[in-house]
């Protein structure tokens, strides 16, 4: 969203651009979605040629990707028979080193224009064949004596595809283009939307200038100030968006107010905590008090590490809700997790008069009717639940929070369903999963409020985990034999990335009937789960693991979340390098819950992408699943990261994430800034800034609504 859409001339159709025409209109739209004039702008140059920089031909290394060269032809000739037929050419230059510039198509043509003696300027990428360095194809031009050594410019370099190519629209035609469009193009066409103040501020180039100079710039110090440009506006311009929103929702949507610490959440704290809170465990309730006092709606986001112990404070703010006379509902995304959920609040609440139920789909029709009537009528006070929760049979009497848990697999439509349950919407807090860095945060979620819980309860102990190659599984079944001996289970993980693939599934079977081997019955009993059982078989295998009926579970990654067995102190993960690190993070997040000294192995084959070997090193060297996710976010980038891909925040083209921290840092503390000055956007400074967010195109919905 670099240029908006309030111009007439770059909303014209690109057929209309001389030298484009219907049917090469056509391939644009289809190969690079290039439909208009502000299209082709927007398509910058993955990289400029240094067009004044020659290399010695002597200096040419393997190391070397493109360079341009000067020299004399001093030879030519044409070799090879069928398709093995080429012109070689052989360019020397001052330092006296040649270069074989090879053609294997266009010989005629290229070998009667191609003038022994003469000298040329040759740019293209080099190889090395038996130790002589080539350019196939090089871009090839005369430059006689008198002519200057090189234009000085930096030429930029488009991306384009084969079928483009074969059109006639390779990376050269698109700068052709590009640069014919721009001289129809003038600095009304790109008005400045930043304020003046800050742009002198930190010493930006104006707009458009730095439109001009991401294509043609004149120096390469040009282009950084053009490309810096850009990742501030870019963040800052999202920011801002985000800000507003934020600021629209504290203003217009109220909420319930919970004014009141009642008697359900002062007996709960003072009898029935089984710990003591961790310092962020109160400072996030703290949060969310002011926030559910403020006659506001709650939106606010929870991260928190695997067993940071989010779940003692959703219960607590369901209390506060309870205290003040409203239903509160807590969502998770699985029939297991539901019940797990449940039954962990029951525990907790132990004899508290509390009415909580639970609802999922697996709920009896007769049991379900009545659950229903005790909504409507405001009996249930606390309903645990998974997404049978949202069906709009299912009305509430008073909702004032929602809980959702592990968010990333919760569709936003869903969560808008919530809001829609109470005549003023509920409060809602929403958990992730595993941590997402703060800048992905920042942009992903940043009309959110959003609470971070960077400590663990006291006492876990850290979970070694290693690395090791299938060849070494029997040592770790008999690691894990050893561990059973002592009392202890075990998790085996086997990837099913598609629930339906058949090689998984047979992976699978293969490896339990392994397994089994190891472990016959009646030694020990084993569990497996996956998720093309019915239900009830999953749960009640689910179930023996959970009593220690069984004391291995053999599974897919269905048992990913939040799955509670505290005495399991084995993760073994197979084909690893088959999981995303954040998986990796949260599989692992099944041991170490216990008092007992846990282990997470990871196997996978000996042969290993280099993304894949970073992968299991980082597993091995951290449990912090912030620094996890920061590097996932540097390994993958934004768009991979799960929950995130709906997200139209990410879409910068310049501004990079993962890369850009300080940009976005800076960006959003100027755009709280500016929010907090001129809320409305109304003083005259920023009229420019106003009048450009205006022709933006419509407000991102899921934003509006997580
Ligand atoms: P998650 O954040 O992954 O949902 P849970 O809420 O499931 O974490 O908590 C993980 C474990 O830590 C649970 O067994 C819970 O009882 C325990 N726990 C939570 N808070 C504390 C605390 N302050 N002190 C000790 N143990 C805690
Ligand atoms: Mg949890």
């Amino acid at each position: 969203m670099i240029i908006s859409n309030q111009n007439n001339i770059l909303n014209s159709p690109i057929e209309y651009l001389k030298g484009v025409g219907p049917q090469r209109a056509d391939l644009l739209k289809k190969e690079l979605q290039i439909f208009t004039f502000k299209d082709l702008i927007e398509h910058f140059p993955f990289k400029h040629i240094d067009k004044t920089k020659i290399t010695p031909i002597l200096s040419i290394t393997p190391q070397d990707d493109f360079v341009q060269v000067t020299g004399r032809i001093v030879k030519k000739e044409i070799i090879g028979e069928k398709r093995g037929r080429r012109l070689v050419a052989q360019l020397q230059d001052k330092s006296g080193g040649a270069i074989e510039l090879v053609w294997f198509q266009g010989i005629p043509w290229v070998e009667k224009a191609l003038i022994v003696g003469d000298v040329y300027r040759a740019y293209g990428k080099v190889s090395f064949f038996q130790y002589q360095a080539q350019i196939s194809h090089p871009e090839l031009e005369p430059a006689n004596a008198s002519q200057p050594e090189a234009k000085s410019f930096l030429e930029p370099v488009y991306s384009s595809t084969e079928k483009l190519k074969a059109r006639g629209l390779g990376g050269r035609q698109l700068a052709q283009l590009t640069q014919s469009l721009f001289l129809m193009l003038s600095e009304k066409d790109f008005p400045e939307n930043l304020p003046a103040y800050i742009i002198e501020k930190l010493n930006l180039i104006p707009r458009y200038q730095a439109i001009c100079a991401i294509h043609f710039p004149p120096s390469q110090e040009m282009y950084q100030q053009a490309v810096n440009r850009f990742k501030f506006e870019e963040f800052f311009i999202a920011q801002l968006r985000l800000g507003l929103i934020r600021l629209e929702r504290q203003r217009y949507s109220k909420g319930v107010v919970f004014s009141q610490v009642g008697d359900y959440f002062n007996t709960f704290y003072a009898k029935h905590l089984p710990f003591e809170l961790t310092g962020a465990q109160k400072r996030v309730l703290k949060e969310i008090r002011k926030d559910v006092g403020s006659g506001a709606q709650m939106n606010r986001l929870l991260q928190g590490d695997v067993g940071s112990g989010k779940t003692i404070v959703a219960l607590l703010a369901m209390l506060l809700a309870v205290d003040n006379q409203f239903q509160a509902c807590m969502l998770a995304p699985t029939e297991i997790l539901a019940r797990q959920h449940f039954q962990g609040i029951k525990k907790l609440l132990g004899d508290l008069p509390l009415n909580a139920r639970i609802l999922t789909g697996a709920t009896k029709t007769k049991e379900r009717r009545k659950i229903l009537e005790s909504l409507a009528n405001g009996e249930i006070q606390l309903l645990v639940g998974t997404h049978a929760i949202i069906e709009d049979t299912v009305q509430f009497k008073n909702l004032g929070l929602a809980i959702v848990d592990e968010q990333h697999r919760f569709g936003v439509a869903q969560r808008a369903k919530l809001w829609k349950k109470a005549s003023i919407p509920p409060h809602m807090l929403v958990m992730t999963a595993t941590p997402i860095p703060r800048t992905l945060a920042m942009t992903a979620y940043g009309d959110l409020d959003y609470s971070v819980m960077d400590e663990l309860p006291p006492n876990r102990q850290p979970i070694t985990t290693v690395h090791r190659q299938e060849s070494a599984r029997s040592q770790v079944m008999d690691f894990i034999k050893n561990e059973v001996q002592k009392g202890r289970q075990a998790y085996i993980i086997f990837p099913l990335i598609e629930e339906s693939e058949k090689l998984d599934y047979e992976n699978l079977m293969k490896g339990y009937e392994n397994v089994k081997a190891y472990f016959p019955e009646p030694k020990y009993w084993i569990s497996m789960v996956h998720g093309k059982q019915p239900l009830d078989i999953r749960e009640t295998n689910m179930q023996r693991f959970k009593t220690n009926d069984t004391q291995i579970m053999v599974a897919t990654t269905v048992i990913e979340v939040g799955v509670d067995v505290p005495n399991a102190s084995v993760m073994v993960i197979e084909s690893a390098e088959k999981f995303g690190l954040s998986q990796l993070h949260q599989l692992r997040g099944r041991v170490g819950r216990g008092a007992e000294k846990s282990y997470c192995i990871l196997i996978t084959g000996s042969k290993l992408s280099n993304e894949g070997s970073e992968r299991m090193k980082i597993m091995c060297a951290t449990n912090d699943g912030f620094k996890i996710a920061e590097k996932d976010l540097e390994l993958r980038g934004p768009g991979d990261i799960e929950g995130t891909r709906q997200s139209g925040a990410l879409n910068f083209k310049i501004a990079s994430i993962a890369n850009d921290r300080e940009w976005l840092l800076l960006a959003q503390q100027i755009a709280t800034r500016v929010l907090e000055k001129d809320p409305d956007l109304s003083q005259p400074i920023h009229q420019s800034l106003k009048t450009y967010l205006h022709t933006l195109k419509g407000r991102t919905a899921w934003s509006k609504i997580s």
